[in-house]
């Protein structure tokens, strides 16, 4: 049952901590009832899919884009996308921002960390993170605001591993959250998925992004 599992889920976070529902590959009809159930947080990690199901889905929800971002495809998601959690390069950031300020819109981000111990993920390493958040340019981007970190831990059952990547993933953040820019305000840590979230959470997470558990496996 979604609604069941959502409930559960949200009555196991702390007071700070949101929940964001991943739907990527699930109908509108099963995203409708994870709403009726009280969950208006989306993640979809795909440009194409989440601007086809928006337009079907009330206007109050949250959309927050979980996947890898190419460049040319900001502008279709520029008009409504609540946070995006895969920043990975200062390029990226500055696309965001053109598109933002083309709606008139600010639209939050989130630098994607390399944590995993796996070639296949993106994101940035510490240094190259550090490098963005002190970047001259990142001064003119006005319609953009960085709140904090996304990171995903390396697909294992080694629950230590996992928690290593998490509380470094951590320590990353409070150090960069001491960054003064007009448009860095930390406040979100993105971490946490349907196999790890509880330890996410024991490690600080401010948002977890969770799919299977709630909606089932994906085929
Ligand atoms: C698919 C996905 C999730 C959710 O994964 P589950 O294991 O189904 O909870 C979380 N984060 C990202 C970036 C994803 O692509």
């Amino acid at each position: 049952m979604i609604a069941d599992a959502i409930h559960q889920i949200e009555a196991s976070l702390p007071d700070y901590a949101k929940l964001i529902a991943v739907t990527k590959t699930k109908s509108v009809a099963l995203m409708r009832e994870a709403y009726v159930a009280g969950c208006h947080r989306f993640g979809e990690n795909k440009v194409q899919e989440m601007v086809e199901k928006q337009p079907q889905l009330p206007a109050d929800i949250e959309w927050h884009l979980i996947g890898h971002l190419q460049s040319n495809k900001v502008k279709y998601i520029a008009p409504f996308v609540t946070l995006i959690h895969s920043i990975d390069s200062l390029k990226l950031l500055q696309e965001v921002n053109k598109q933002a300020a083309k709606h008139h819109r600010i639209i939050k981000c989130l630098l994607q960390i390399y944590i995993a111990d796996e070639e296949t993920k993106f994101g940035l390493s510490p240094d190259e993170a550090a490098i963005l958040l002190h970047a001259p340019e990142l001064d003119g981007l006005s319609n953009i605001r960085l709140v904090g970190l996304m990171g995903l831990a390396t697909n294992t059952n080694d629950e230590a591993q996992i928690r290593q990547e998490f509380r470094g993933l951590k320590q990353l953040f409070d150090q960069l959250a001491t960054i003064e820019r007009p448009n860095v305000q930390f406040k979100e840590l993105s971490m946490g998925m349907s196999g790890d979230y509880r330890i996410a959470l024991e490690e600080g997470s401010t948002m977890v992004r969770v799919g299977s558990a709630i909606f089932g496996s994906r085929n």
